[in-house]
């Protein structure tokens, strides 16, 4: 408003200045100095009476009289001194300028105590975050060593041990992966003991009868028919104790193997094979070996893990038949997939039965089994080895009447041979 008063002025001089000021009253700015073209104070509110002919070196006069506007504010330890310098025209031509400055300690004030209220919140805040830092680490680092806790464990042996971790963070999932591994080893130690002391069991019995054999034959005198008997059921057992032997190390290498290269090859010439093995077997059993093939099918798996299926499978459809009794051996395509079935006409398994068959050491009828050379571990390898080359094995039986196992496996298409 000054300025604009005082640019109303037609001539600067100190008359009329002294005048215009007076008629405006008082002003509420700290200093204000009017000057001519050339810089030289007309008037001074800090030095009304003694302010005539001095030159003003200040830089905004120096920049107003070079007909700009200037305006500077400057906050210091809670005081802001503004500073601000115009031209002043008279007909459009440059007379001299007006200086005002301001030292503002109300509002300078309220600066300072924003800028305390600012600090001390900044300093509550980082309290708080460093509060609040120091309790999750803590609950981290106590959640982490209750899982290497745990991990000590488990290393000791104790396979039983769980960690309850809660939360949906990276730790909670570590200890549900920890808790899964752990699962995973407690079952597979109890499967190897479980093994282990069945193993242990069924080979004792055999090896008991040899020992009872040959104590009756060395104790008692008999004559060398008797002799002649006990001597070959000793051999018998041998040969038990021998394929027994033979099926654990079989089912072992494949409880080793996670992975098989598969071969492609055509099914029919390794059922031929199968059939003409055990062609004196069966008829030694008086059963009659039958082959229905309409179709030969391409497979992707080992020979020998079908040679095994196949002869495991036909092998029980003779032990477990009757005198005059068949098996049918059949290979057809069902869509996608090549069917295997292994029929028979013999004793059939009791429903209750059918759910354990393919479990290690299960004999429906042990003493039968054990006439017959059984271990309990055939069914448990052909399971096994179908579910390794991605097949599926079913059985359906009547008891009585006999059984079927059917075992699918994927055809082998020119894709899945490259
Ligand atoms: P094993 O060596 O005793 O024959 P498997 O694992 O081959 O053992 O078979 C498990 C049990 O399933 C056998 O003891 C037998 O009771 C029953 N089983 C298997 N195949 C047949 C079948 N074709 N007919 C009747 N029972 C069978």
């Amino acid at each position: 408003m000054t300025a604009v008063e005082i640019a109303q002025l037609d001539v600067l001089n100190e008359s009329t200045v002294s005048t215009a000021i007076g008629q405006m009253g008082s002003q509420e700015v700290t200093r204000l100095i009017i000057t001519d073209k050339f810089g030289i104070a007309i008037y001074d509110s800090s030095y009304p009476a003694s302010s005539h002919s001095t030159l003003v070196l200040f830089p905004e006069v120096f920049q107003a009289l070079q007909e700009k506007d200037v305006f500077s504010s400057l906050y210091n330890d809670g005081v802001i001194l503004s500073r601000a310098a115009v031209p002043v025209y008279s007909n459009g031509v440059l007379t001299g300028c007006v200086y005002m400055m301001e030292h503002d300690t109300t509002q300078g004030a309220l600066i300072q105590s924003l800028i305390r209220n600012i600090f001390s919140i900044t300093v509550a805040l980082e309290i708080v975050i460093i509060f609040f830092s120091l309790i999750s680490a803590s609950a981290f680092s106590s959640r982490l060593r209750r899982i290497l806790a745990s991990m000590r464990v488990v290393r000791e042996g104790d396979y039983t041990q769980r960690v309850k971790i809660k939360g949906n963070d990276e730790l909670a999932v570590l200890g549900t992966e920890f808790n899964e591994l752990t699962y995973r080893l407690q079952t597979s130690e109890e499967r190897r003991r479980q093994f282990v002391s069945d193993a242990s069991h069924e080979l004792k019995t055999p090896l008991a009868s040899i020992k009872l054999l040959t104590d009756s034959i060395l104790q008692n005198d008999m004559d060398i028919a008797t002799i002649r008997e006990f001597v070959s059921d000793i051999g018998n057992e041998a040969d038990r104790l021998n394929r027994m032997s033979h099926k654990l190390l079989t089912l072992s290498k494949l409880d080793a193997e996670d992975h098989v290269d598969g071969e492609v090859i055509h099914m029919l010439p390794t059922l031929d094979r199968v059939a003409r093995m055990l062609s004196a077997n069966a008829k030694s059993n008086k059963v009659t070996l039958l082959m229905n093939v309409r179709t030969d099918c391409v497979i992707c798996i080992p020979e020998d893990d079908l040679y095994q299926i196949a002869f495991n499978l036909v092998e029980n459809s003779i032990k477990y038949n009757q005198a005059g009794g068949k098996v049918f051996i059949s290979l057809f395509q069902d869509g996608q997939y090549a069917v295997l079935q292994v029929r028979d006409t013999g004793v059939g398994i009791p429903e209750a039965a059918i759910g354990h068959i393919f479990e290690r050491f299960y004999r429906v009828d042990k003493a039968r089994s054990r006439k017959t050379g059984g271990s309990g571990l055939g069914l448990s390898i052909v399971s096994n080895i179908v579910e390794r080359n991605n097949g599926t094995i079913q059985v359906e039986s009547t008891v009585g009447k006999g059984t079927t196992f059917t075992v699918r496996f994927p055809i082998c298409t020119q894709e899945s041979e490259t």
